[in-house]
């Protein structure tokens, strides 16, 4: 939040309970002005996603940002986007949304400004290792090792952090759009001609979305 900004979200971290049922129901309400049939004739019987959206955890950004309504994709949002084939949940999501929903789309998409990104291009990972934070700290192993891989090119391009925070997201993007083919699932519906694969990087500051890679 810039320090002359006023607050425009709907809830704070003092709102409880209460507080999040009344704001479920006016969202409920204006959803259903705006797509009077959605629930009711599309929600309330069953789901057929197009595009399986997979994110960085991060609050700021989700499947919205393709300006979709609820039932148009399916999502797994995981900290730094990160896909690895022996995560057990990446694998699920993959299949569930490939071979079960049949989605024909699937998008990794990461983010500018990235938390876990800036966490280890300012070398503050290590501080992450003292046991609040010791499962974090092995999470960011595989951003960790992204930023060392490139550490040079990305020193070399410039010297604003911002900017080098936002190669290493294109970075990672590029190498969790790899990681994604490698997956036997994935491999196969492409064989198959079933589904696309795009890796993309949204712009927290702008809210636009740009390409990184696709086949
Ligand atoms: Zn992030």
């Amino acid at each position: 939040m810039s320090p002359a900004a006023t607050n425009i979200f709907t809830l704070t971290h003092n709102s409880e309970l209460p507080d999040l049922l009344e704001a479920n129901n006016t969202w409920s309400e204006k959803m259903t002005e705006a797509h009077p049939t959605l629930f009711k004739d599309f929600n309330a019987h069953g789901q057929a996603p197009h595009t399986l959206f997979i994110g960085c955890s991060d609050s700021r950004y989700n499947e919205q940002c393709l300006g979709v309504i609820p039932g148009e994709i399916f999502t797994w949002k995981t900290i730094a986007n990160v896909i690895s084939d022996k995560d057990l949940t990446c694998r699920a999501t993959l299949e569930f949304a490939i071979n079960v929903l049949k989605v024909n789309k699937v998008v990794v998409c990461g983010h500018t400004d990235c938390g876990g990104i800036n966490t280890c291009l300012a070398l503050k990972r290590e501080a992450l290792n003292d046991g609040e934070c010791s499962h974090l700290y092995q999470y960011l192993q595989d951003v960790d090792d992204l930023y060392h891989e490139h550490k040079e090119e990305v020193k070399a391009a410039t010297n604003d952090v911002a900017q080098q925070s936002r190669m290493l997201s294109r970075l990672n993007v590029a190498k969790q759009y790899q990681r994604l083919l490698e997956i036997d699932t994935v491999q196969k519906a492409l064989a198959r001609g079933d589904i696309s694969v795009y890796g993309l990087l949204y712009d927290v500051a702008t809210g636009r979305v740009e390409q990184v890679s696709n086949v």
